[in-house]
């Protein structure tokens, strides 16, 4: 898979307490519409196999349609945008991102009920938004993949989001590990499940999700913290992304986040998943050190779990 992923906004419409990109600060836009329009056409040839938009909420973008048709102009083949899905409500603002040629929203779903969801993202009313964006994206017939960071406030109903992707019919559910930058390095100490409670809170979830054949993925956790369901990491080598983001260029963002923003400790010496692990987040192992960490050993990873990727 290779991708052309563009940040096309610094703004949001939500004001969750761990976005990477600090949207809540946020009062102005970076973001110049012409850097974007001048990197689709830069890379127009080169092949790839689809544009990802994100933010903040590329959804509020005032020249989002305008974008779109460029991009299409240029020939990129499918567009997906990353969204919290509450201007997806609209089912006529649907279609016309379905028109073109979005084929895939990936939709930050946090809660299983409103209380939980419309507290981490500060933005009452907002779940039930979400859901109606959810549903509107299905019925549009557009896939939907949903993005749950884990959280210690969510952390006990992550079973119940999952369940409840399922009954909407969300094609594929990717959860994320807190990456504590942005607005997230102040979420970590109190936000950010240790290693023993995510392992206790999401190991249950993935032992009743894979075996039902479910698509689920892993993204930005250590390899030792969710195994053995290691072989569900996103980042398994086979994506090649090429990201714009505030003005720079990362022509390879799996390999920028495994080399600039993940780092080894002590219990990596010796790891069986060494050569496959991207580390521990930076601002995660300052905090916290790398007591809770123990390399992982090749017995303790069998059975492997199949690759459950796209
Ligand atoms: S390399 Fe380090 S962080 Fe990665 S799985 Fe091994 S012990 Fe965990």
């Amino acid at each position: 898979m290779k991708q052309l992923s563009m940040h096309v906004t610094d703004l949001c419409n939500e004001k969750c307490g761990f976005c990477v990109v600090g949207s809540p600060l946020a009062k102005s836009d970076s973001v110049q519409y012409n850097e974007l329009i001048n990197f689709l056409i830069a890379n127009a040839d080169e092949g790839f196999d689809s544009l990802n938009l994100h933010g903040g909420e590329p959804t509020i973008l005032p020249r989002l349609m305008e974008l779109l048709e460029t991009a299409s102009v240029f020939g990129y083949p499918e567009v997906q945008i990353q969204t919290n899905g509450r201007r997806l409500k609209d089912r006529g603002f649907v279609d016309k991102l379905k028109e073109r040629g979005v084929r895939l929203f990936v939709i930050s779903l946090h809660g299983a009920d409103s209380h939980v969801q419309d507290c981490l993202t500060q933005t009452p009313g907002g779940f039930a938004e979400t859901i109606e964006g959810i549903r509107n994206a299905k019925a549009a017939g557009i896939q939907v993949r949903v993005n749950t960071v884990i959280t210690r406030m969510n952390m006990g109903q992550l079973g119940n989001i999952c369940r409840l992707c399922v009954e909407l019919g969300v094609d594929h559910i990717n959860i994320s590990n807190l990456h504590p930058v942005g607005s997230g390095y102040f979420a970590l100490d109190m936000q950010a499940p240790t290693v023993r409670e995510t392992r206790t809170h999401l190991l249950p979830v993935l032992d009743e999700l894979v075996g039902q054949g479910h698509k689920i993925t892993l993204e930005g956790f250590p390899l030792c913290v969710v195994a053995p369901y290691q072989r569900l990491a996103i980042e398994d080598g086979t994506r090649f992304i090429r990201m714009m983001y505030q003005g720079a260029v990362y022509d390879n963002y799996d390999e920028f986040m495994d080399d600039q923003t993940r780092e080894y400790g002590a219990p990596c010496d010796g790891c069986a998943l060494r050569s496959e692990c991207g580390g521990v987040y930076l601002e995660y192992a300052e905090r916290r050190g790398w007591d809770e960490f123990a390399a992982a050993k090749q017995d303790l990873l069998e059975p492997a779990v199949p690759n459950n990727l796209p």
